[in-house]
């Protein structure tokens, strides 16, 4: 399969809206879609976007996972950006009509139909680089995709950088593209000068997440991870596998994380996202040191919290919080 993104399904929802109102949404061929040079979007970054999947079960059924919240998310990013929320029917119906329309196209696992609502603003007005957009578009756009880990798991090699953070502090929680293009030069950078993968984003100490996936602490009995606050993304999957996590016996804890306490951790350390699930790393790199985490290897409790969360998604456990609408 091609790369994660590049390849697209045919059909795509998409509703216009002004003033706040959402029109009736239509599904449409994916395509290139008019903009005007101005449009407010393309100066401002009026924009916001959601990253989620539908998986084909070994039952032939399609589930989509966690719809509820992602729509819950992308509102609270729309509002944070001063964009009109999506209403909460119309954008679960256009993931569903979405999904529908798409349905021959989910592959099998371990592929899935990754699903990029996304919502900006299309008014033609360059001075307004302090005023929202009156107008703009939500689409929701379906991408068949393979297993991130083709080949088998990896663990991941991770740059702990304690100095720039990846976003300014009140706006992590919003998944905008903004916050994506701050984190790329010192990402690129890092990648160049240490062959990292990821940067774990720890300003002045305290722990946060990397710039696609939130970061776990993992050993036999408990599983340690940043509490909420608005520096960084909530992550859907963090979530759904610190619940699983409970369900299993884990002890959850979500508190501050220091550098020190990451750096002596004597036990697994991952990386959740809805792309990668949940992906073991190996090395971080401190300072010009690096520390070996769990032997570089992939550790079991990661190994068995990533199945227990695929398993559930696929339809292959008890879905016991309601995560998963057959479609
Ligand atoms: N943090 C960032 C910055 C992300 O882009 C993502 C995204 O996908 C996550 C965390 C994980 O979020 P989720 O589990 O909802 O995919």
């Amino acid at each position: 399969m091609t790369a994660f993104g590049t390849q697209f399904g045919q059909t795509m929802a998409l509703s216009h809206w002004r003033d706040g109102v959402f029109a009736t949404p239509e599904l449409t061929p994916v395509a290139p879609l008019p903009i005007h040079p101005a449009a407010h979007v393309l100066h401002y970054a009026s924009t916001c976007f959601e990253g989620m999947k539908a998986h084909k079960g070994t039952d032939g059924q399609v589930r989509i996972f966690r719809g509820a919240r992602h729509v819950e998310r992308m509102q609270q990013s729309a509002t944070q950006l001063r964009l009109p929320a999506p209403p909460t029917e119309l954008l679960h119906g256009m993931i569903r009509d979405v999904v529908r329309a798409n349905k021959a196209e989910v592959p099998d696992a371990p592929g899935s139909l990754y699903l990029r609502p996304l919502l900006f603003g299309t008014q033609a007005h360059i001075g307004a680089a302090a005023s929202p957009p009156n107008e703009g578009m939500l689409l929701v756009l379906p991408s068949p995709v393979g297993d991130y880990f083709a080949g088998g798991l990896r663990p991941l090699k991770l740059l702990v950088e304690t100095e720039t953070p990846r976003t300014t502090p009140h706006f992590g929680m919003v998944k905008s593209g903004a916050n994506y293009v701050q984190a790329l030069p010192i990402t690129l950078d890092a990648k160049a000068k240490y062959g990292v993968d990821q940067i774990l984003f720890a300003p002045g100490g305290d722990v946060q997440e990397t710039g696609a996936a939130n970061f776990l602490l993992i050993d036999d009995d408990r599983i340690v991870t940043r509490n909420l606050d608005t520096t960084f993304l909530h992550g859907v999957t963090r979530d759904s596998l610190l619940r699983i996590a409970e369900d299993l016996g884990y002890v959850i804890e979500e508190r501050a994380l220091s550098t020190d306490e990451v750096l002596g951790w004597r036990g697994e350390a991952a990386l959740s996202g809805t792309a990668a699930v949940l992906a073991p790393v190996g090395i971080l790199v401190h300072e010009g040191k690096e520390v070996t985490i769990n032997g570089g290897e992939v550790g079991k409790n990661v190994e068995r919290l990533r199945d227990a969360l695929l398993a559930v998604q696929r339809g292959e456990a008890e879905d016991r919080h309601g995560w998963t609408e057959v479609v």
